[in-house]
C-alpha cells in the first residue's frame, strides 16, 4: 500500500497526523456547516447529516445552515431538527440570489443548454445545474444568512465521512493562517468550460496581478515554442500567451475556507467579470474551477490546506487515510455505537477510518 505525501512537507502538513481527545471547552471559531439542498433530497441529505455529526460534530456542535431555493417542507425541517447537535438554521434564497442573472436573454441561455445537452456535456442540458454552479461561484458568499461567519464547511447529500475529526478545522485554519482546504483534487471535464480559463486569465492580466507558484503549477508546459505559442491561444483552455491550465481543480462539494476571501473584493470583482460573459450559461462552467483558479491567481500555496487524514466520498471519488497506530483507542468509551475500523499501519495520519486506508481515488497531484 501506500500512504500518500504532501509534495513539500514545509508548504502543507496535517494539522494532526493521529485521534485527539476533542477539545470540547475550547472556544469556537464563527463557522457554520452549509448544505444547498432540495426537499426531495431529504434522506441523502440525512445520511450525510447523520455522518458528520458521528464523526465531528458531536463534540463541537457547529450550526448547520440549510439553503433551498424553496420553501422548505416540514419534514426536512423536524428530520433534521432531530438530528443535529447544534442548531439548524432552515433558509430560502432571496429572489435575485439565485436563477438567470438580470439582463439575460433566457430564451437564447435554454437553447444553448438545449444544445449542451444533446451535445453531451456534463450537465449541459439541466437549468437549475448551471444555477447551482453560478450560486456557488457567486452570491453564496456574500448571502445575508452567512454574514455572521468567518468559515465555511460545504457539505452535501449523500456523501460518506469515513474517519473520526477529533480537533476543530476551523480552529486549525485560522491558526495556520489558511484560506482554502479540500480532501478531493482531479482534472475538471473539459467540455465545461472551453473559454473559462483564458477569460480568467485575461482578468488576471488586466488587473495586474502577477502569476503566482500555485497558477504556475496549474500551467500545463508547453512544448510548443515562441512565436508559434500565442497562435494557439485561441484553442480552449489556453491563456493570451498560449500557455495551457492543466484542468485541475478541487472537488467544491467539501470545501472548508475563508468566506472573507470569497466575500472580498478580488474575487467578487472577478466573478462579476465572469458573470457578465454570461457563459455561466452558453457554457456550463463549474464553481470548483472557478474556485481553484482564483486561489491560484490570489493566494500563495501555503494557503490551501489539503485535508489529507479526513476520509471522504462523494460520488465515486473517494479519500481514505490510512489509520495511525494507537488511535482507536483515544474516546473509546463515548463512540457509543459498532463502527469497525480499517487497520492501524505504520505511517497512517487517519483516526478511526472505516474504508480501505490501502486505496484511493483522488488525484492531489493535478494541482501541485
Ligand atoms: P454534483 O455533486 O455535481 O453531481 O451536483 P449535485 O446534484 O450533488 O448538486 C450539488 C449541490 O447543490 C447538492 O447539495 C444539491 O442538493 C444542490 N442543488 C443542486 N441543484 C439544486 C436546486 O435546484 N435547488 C436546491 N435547493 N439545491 C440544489
Ligand atoms: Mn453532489
Amino acid at each position: 500500500y501506500t500512504v500518500h505525501q504532501p509534495v513539500d512537507d514545509d508548504l502543507d502538513v496535517p494539522f494532526y497526523t493521529s485521534c485527539q481527545e476533542p477539545k470540547v471547552d475550547a472556544p469556537r471559531e464563527k463557522a457554520a456547516m452549509v448544505m444547498l439542498v432540495r426537499n426531495k433530497e431529504l434522506y441523502p441529505a440525512l445520511k450525510t447529516v447523520q455522518s458528520i455529526e458521528r464523526h465531528f460534530n458531536q463534540w463541537f456542535h457547529y450550526p448547520i445552515v440549510f439553503l433551498n431555493d424553496e420553501p422548505w417542507s416540514e419534514d426536512f425541517i423536524s428530520v433534521m431538527n432531530a438530528t443535529v447537535s447544534g442548531e439548524a438554521r432552515f433558509e430560502i434564497l432571496p429572489k435575485g440570489e439565485w436563477g438567470f442573472p438580470e439582463g439575460m436573454d433566457v430564451e437564447s441561455a435554454r437553447d444553448s443548454m438545449a444544445a449542451q445537452g444533446r451535445s453531451g456535456v456534463m450537465y449541459g442540458g439541466m437549468e437549475t445545474y448551471h444555477h447551482m454552479c453560478r450560486f456557488y461561484s457567486g452570491k453564496f458568499y456574500t448571502l445575508d444568512a452567512l454574514k455572521d461567519y468567518k468559515w465555511y464547511w460545504r457539505i452535501e447529500p449523500d456523501v460518506d465521512y469515513y474517519c473520526s475529526l477529533t480537533y476543530d478545522p476551523f480552529a486549525e485554519m485560522a491558526k495556520h493562517g489558511k484560506v482554502y482546504g479540500y480532501t478531493i483534487a482531479l482534472s475538471e471535464e473539459p467540455r465545461t468550460c472551453p473559454s473559462l480559463f483564458r477569460e480568467m486569465a485575461d482578468w488576471k492580466e488586466d488587473h495586474g496581478i502577477e502569476t503566482t507558484e500555485l497558477w504556475n503549477a496549474m500551467i500545463a508546459p508547453s512544448w510548443v515554442p515562441w512565436p508559434f505559442r500565442s497562435l494557439m491561444s485561441w484553442f480552449s483552455h489556453r491563456d493570451a500567451q498560449g500557455d495551457g491550465w492543466n484542468l485541475c481543480h478541487y472537488w467544491s462539494n467539501f470545501e472548508i475556507a475563508s468566506l472573507d476571501f470569497f466575500r472580498g473584493r478580488a474575487y467578487q470583482d472577478m466573478y462579476e467579470h465572469l458573470d457578465k460573459t454570461g457563459r455561466f450559461y452558453s457554457e456550463r462552467w463549474g464553481d470548483a474551477a472557478i474556485h481553484a483558479l482564483a486561489l491560484a491567481m490570489l493566494l500563495p500555496p501555503e494557503k490551501v490546506h489539503h485535508f489529507e487524514d479526513v476520509g471522504y466520498r462523494h460520488d465515486w471519488y473517494y479519500q481514505c487515510p490510512a489509520n495511525a497506530p494507537g488511535g482507536q483507542l483515544l474516546e473509546s468509551a463515548t463512540l457509543g455505537d459498532d463502527r469497525t475500523f480499517d487497520q492501524e499501519r505504520p505511517g497512517g495520519i487517519g483516526c478511526r477510518c472505516e474504508c480501505d486506508g490501502s486505496r484511493t481515488r483522488n488525484y492531489p497531484s493535478y494541482c501541485h
